[in-house]
């Protein structure tokens, strides 16, 4: 039996009750437990003088009890203990709360390390409730964990050397010996006891690298086997190429990047056995509806459906309303069908659908519920696809019979992760802006210059503009520092703007609300739009010419992009104002990267170098599992993993071979969590 199948509880010491603490950490079984592995570790043997602590720094000091520990009774019946210790360079106190035991651990006389966070106080400094260890037990390296309310690392450690014993003698590995040898990679069982318990920082650095290689290998696999799915064939052939006669339509004339990007998906159509499977990848602005309007003009020319998928309601609608606009005249039916939708619209919208009455269909999510049914699917298209889902992707290509897929996206991604999430689609980037445009100017500023800010942003109004102020939150919260659009708002509404019509957006407001105000936003009824970051995605006001972002600190650059990416759309010179007074965290190096450059791949790359990739894979809205170990950030062993992945699945491409039967289930686990059968 698999230690996942084992309840945490048989765990000497593990009750209900801390069971249920640990099911907040996401551990349930034996297993979760081993494979939870350490945030860090605490080097005990890297020992700090006393006389060089500073403050707010946590250390370890090797001290002796200066005098016995003296403890007193303080309010609510609580208990209060003091020691003093020293070392050849100075004195500390430290303070324990509620530790009936304390004296009797501590003994006057005696060495000790000590570990814990040091406070500069009056006469010294001193280290609140440090954890301790008596200098010859040896255990230099000792594993940090993630912890809950109620659970400390102690408890956790012993929880985990105790599943740790109960693993086989001889445990089972996943990896093929020939993996294991060709990227010199320890055995699992000496990783799990070292990722744990390392005998030294070596040992800890090899289990480490294994176990990364290990679960990218799997991601890589699995990822790979659901795409392999999608590369079936398909009867879908568009011979004749319409794109041409399309583009001549069109106000204005297509960007050199956007004629390639076009003559992809044309080709990819053609005459290919296997179906189009492509992302397009270009900066915001960079003009992919209009490259998404001629695939599908070609594709209902050819005979067939289209569907375009959308994040959000707005950008559905906008995209609804810029493709009848372009569509006017040609005989071609636009649908549009979103969650909003009353059921009756929605029910006569799904009745066209199947009629095949409506050649495009523009939609939210509602498109890939199951009571869509398509005629004749032949491409599907979704944009901004980083807001979708893995999973919901491959159920938009399950609608028809393996149509064509486009997906666009306006995040840059650095190539080491973008080969993950995209693996084996086709890339096409549009590396060109129409032209007449001008870049951004971005200022980065302090809150004392927001006066200023607002004046200038009341003087683009006078001009007929428009502006956008981005709050991180949508009303007050706990931090006083924070923004939020509620009351920035009103704010606004009582002094520099009382003159002008101010509007809010967020995401708590209901579906109809938000295209309401930003229909106003569009048509210009609106001179500010004081907004969360729903503003983030797609939507297109040419008038708007300022980007105000508040707490600008708080945004990811990849999100600061897309935001700046609202403005500068038309013909008139746009700013973007960060505001933030947040020093630390690299804040300033981030912001400054915003003013330096318009670039998105750059502005990527810099945001994985400083914030690591927890951006780009932080949430789960990517549909990619959570992992436990790995992150993108060694790009060593990423390129393995995918080396080791492209070998394995040559020697069996369903990974059923004996040797590789063993991995086949952990990516079924893997990938358990994310709702993907995997079968
Ligand atoms: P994104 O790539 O961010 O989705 P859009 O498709 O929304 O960009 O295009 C941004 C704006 O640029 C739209 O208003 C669109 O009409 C305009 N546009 C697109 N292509 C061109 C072009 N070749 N020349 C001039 N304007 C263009
Ligand atoms: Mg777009």
């Amino acid at each position: 039996m698999s230690l996942y199948e084992v309840p945490i509880t048989t765990i000497k010491g593990i009750g209900e009750k801390k069971a249920l603490l640990f099911k907040k950490l996401g551990v349930t079984s034996v297993g979760d437990l081993i494979s939870f592995y350490p945030r860090a570790y605490d080097n005990w043997a890297d020992v700090t003088p006393i006389a060089e602590v500073t403050h707010g720094e946590r250390v370890v000091i090797r001290a002796r009890l200066a005098a016995a520990v003296s403890t007193t009774r303080i309010s609510g019946g609580r208990l209060l203990s003091k020691a003093t210790v020293c070392d050849d360079s100075g004195y500390m106190n430290l303070v324990f709360f509620n530790n009936r035991y304390i004296d009797s651990m501590l003994r006057y006389g005696e060495e000790y390390c000590f570990m814990g966070k040091v406070q500069r106080e009056k006469y010294g400094y001193q280290m609140l409730s440090p954890e301790f260890a008596s200098p010859k037990t040896g255990d230099d390296i000792t594993p940090v964990y993630n912890l809950t309310a109620g659970l400390n690392n102690r408890v956790v450690m012993k929880a985990v050397k105790e599943a740790l014993s109960m693993l086989p003698q001889v445990i089972n590995d996943p990896l093929p010996y020939d993996i294991l040898r060709r990227y010199d990679l320890c055995p699992l069982s000496f990783a799990l006891q070292n990722i744990h318990f390392p005998a030294d920082i070596s040992a800890m650095e090899k289990a480490r690298r294994r176990l990364v290689f290990e679960e990218l290998l799997v991601l890589n696999l699995g990822m790979r086997l659901m795409k392999s799915r999608s590369r079936e064939q398909t009867s879908i052939t568009m011979p004749a190429d319409y794109s041409g006669e399309f583009i001549k339509t069109l106000p204005f004339e297509l960007t050199g990047a956007q004629k390639r990007a076009v003559v992809d998906c044309v080709n990819d159509m053609k005459n290919k056995t296997s179906p189009m499977n492509r992302l397009i990848q270009g900066d915001v602005g960079s003009g992919k509806t209009a490259v998404c309007a001629a695939v599908c003009y070609n594709c209902v020319k050819n005979g067939y459906q289209a569907a375009f998928m959308a994040p959000t309601e707005i950008l559905a609608q906008q995209h609804f309303e810029t493709f009848s606009k372009m569509f006017d005249g040609t005989g071609i039916t636009i649908e549009l069908l979103t969650g909003s939708m009353t059921p009756a619209n929605k029910r006569k919208a799904r009745e066209r659908i199947e009629a095949g009455e409506s050649d495009i269909v523009i939609g939210t999510h509602t498109l890939v519920s199951e009571s869509t049914v398509f005629r004749q699917l032949g491409c599907a298209i979704t944009d901004e696809q980083h807001r979708f889902g893995v999973a919901q992707r491959a159920r938009l290509a399950a609608k028809g019979e393996h149509p064509h897929i486009l997906v666009l996206s306006a995040t840059p991604i650095p190539r080491t992760l973008g080969l993950i999430i995209y693996g084996d689609l086709d890339i096409t980037v549009i590396d060109e802006l129409p032209p007449g445009r001008t870049e951004v100017q971005t200022l980065y500023i302090q809150s004392d210059k927001r006066d200023r800010a607002l004046e200038f942003i009341r003087k683009q109004v006078d001009e007929g503009r428009q502006a956008y102020i981005v709050c991180p939150l949508v009303e007050e919260g706990d931090d006083a520092e924070m923004q939020n659009a509620n009351d920035y708002a009103a704010e606004l509404m009582l002094g520099v703007f009382h003159n002008y019509p101010v509007g809010i957006l967020h995401g708590k407001m209901k579906a109809k609300d938000k295209e309401a105000v930003m229909a106003q936003f569009s048509n210009n009824e609106l001179s500010i739009l004081v907004s969360t970051t729903v503003v983030e995605v797609g939507v297109d006001v040419k008038n708007a010419t300022v980007m105000m972002i508040e707490n600008a600190e708080r945004f990811g650059l990849s999100t600061l992009h897309q935001l700046r990416g609202r403005v500068g759309r038309g013909e008139y010179k746009s700013y973007c104002i960060l505001v933030s007074d947040h020093s630390g965290d690299n804040t300033e190096q981030r912001l400054s990267t915003m003013c330096r450059t318009n670039n998105g791949f750059e502005i990527a790359d810099m945001d994985l170098k400083l914030r690591g990739p927890g951006d780009f894979f932080g949430n789960r809205q990517h549909g990619l599992p959570q992992l436990a170990i790995a992150d993108f950030s060694d790009t060593q062993t990423l390129a393995q993993s995918q080396e080791a992945a492209e070998y394995l699945l040559g020697v069996s491409p369903d990974l059923t071979h004996d040797a590789t039967r063993a991995l086949r289930a952990e990516v079924r686990r893997l990938f358990s969590t994310t709702g993907e059968a995997l079968n």
